[in-house]
């Protein structure tokens, strides 16, 4: 079949909406109709070269649609089901895998780096060859073709457009608080960068209890919706010095647990700097491959500090997007607040350069799923 995606050709753009070949789903994969997909920093890393993906790559990675047609040997889900897409979808096989950790699974992420399926070629092409999916999935175009297992079920009540942003931005955030960090009822906690992950670290840490949450960011607006969704005091960091605004929130000690959602050498030093002695500083962001950090080496014995990584939030999807919608539709998670605006497929470089300027919230791009048809079980 055919299909319009949003396509990088060239590192540094620009995006190209083209009209692609979609290959039926193979062995173990399922065709998807997408309905909505966010827009994240990880698409702009793309398309600047600072993550590692082969061109030309269908962007998008954060999307929810229904199942239109599955392979073979395929029992979930099922043609009709409203699914969320993951970006790392676990072969189940892989010592990783095995050991509980599919977020680290080594065969998806061979996949990923390789720019095809789990186990088959990529599912897009155009005359000259393959086109490549980001990360399995390839949100950003009206249909896709994806593992199964990345392919999982969402709970009724939650809308597509909803559903979409849990495959990285809610995923990511709350389960680096929920799951990597894990915040404790009590803790005091620091969040560095107030982006759609950074946004929901405040989420996760404010339902997990914890007692202050000090997010520091330099768009005043960014802070206001962090207020909004739990944080306690908020800091902007071009009136303030970071690591001094935390140690003065926190009695001179620093925060228990640091977060980095930005993904830069020097935010990363500064939220471990923040943290307190026997601390924990947990690093989400995503920073470009060849970066280095400077931190005190002195610290880490001297003050028993821990530095940690987090990635997807430590998250096994089928497992935690149940989790995620329960929070949603007992209002303790808040996804409406991220939607300040939405775009047609054709406008994908518009939200990738609102999202680069610092725009409040996250971009969504809906498709026509979710532009007025009905999906079979009438949640649009
Ligand atoms: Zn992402
Ligand atoms: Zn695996």
């Amino acid at each position: 079949m055919r299909t319009r995606a949003a396509v990088l050709r060239d590192y540094g753009g620009p995006i190209e909406i083209a009209e692609l070949d979609l290959r039926p789903p193979q062995l173990g994969e399922v065709l998807v109709e997408i309905a909505a997909s966010g827009v994240c920093h990880s698409d702009l890393h793309a398309v600047n070269a600072d993550l590692p993906l082969p061109i030309p790559l269908v962007l998008g990675h954060e999307g929810a649609g229904v199942v239109r047609a599955v392979g073979p040997g395929v029992m979930r889900p099922r043609v009709g089901d409203r699914v969320v897409l993951s970006w790392i979808p676990a072969c189940g096989n892989c010592r990783f895998c095995r050991e509980g950790a599919p977020h680290l699974c080594t065969t998806a992420a061979d996949a990923t780096r390789e720019g095809r399926l789990l186990t088959g070629e990529a599912p897009f092409s155009d005359p000259s060859g393959p086109v490549h999916p980001f990360s399995m999935t390839g949100t950003l175009s009206e249909f896709t073709v994806v593992p199964a297992a990345g392919a999982i079920p969402l709970p009724d009540g939650v809308p597509l457009q909803m559903g979409a942003l849990f495959g990285c931005a809610v995923m990511t955030g709350v389960g680096a608080a929920l799951r990597t960090a894990p915040v404790r009822p009590g803790d005091r906690v620091a969040i560095f960068g107030a982006g759609g992950v950074g946004l929901n670290i405040v989420q996760g840490a404010r339902i997990a209890g914890a007692l202050s949450i000090i997010v520091l960011d330099r768009v005043p607006a960014r802070l206001e919706l962090a207020r909004t969704l739990g944080a306690t005091a908020t800091v902007n960091v071009l009136d303030e010095e970071p690591i001094q605004a935390v140690l003065d929130r926190t009695a001179g000690f620093g925060a228990d647990l640091s977060f980095e959602a930005i993904g830069s050498p020097d935010t990363i030093a500064q939220a471990f700097n923040a943290t307190r002695r026997g601390g924990t500083a947990v690093i989400v962001g995503v920073s470009p491959p060849h970066e280095e950090v400077s931190l005190n080496a002195f610290a880490f014995p001297s003050q028993e500090k821990t530095l940690k990584g987090s990635w997807y939030g430590s998250a096994n999807g089928p497992r935690d997007l149940p989790l995620l919608a329960d929070l949603y539709l007992t209002s303790r998670l808040l996804l409406a607040p991220f939607v300040t605006r939405t775009y047609s497929l054709d406008e994908v470089s518009a939200a990738l350069d609102d999202l680069a300027a610092g725009q409040v919230g996250r971009p969504l791009v809906t498709m026509a799923l979710a532009q007025g048809k009905e999906s079979p079980d009438g949640a649009f």
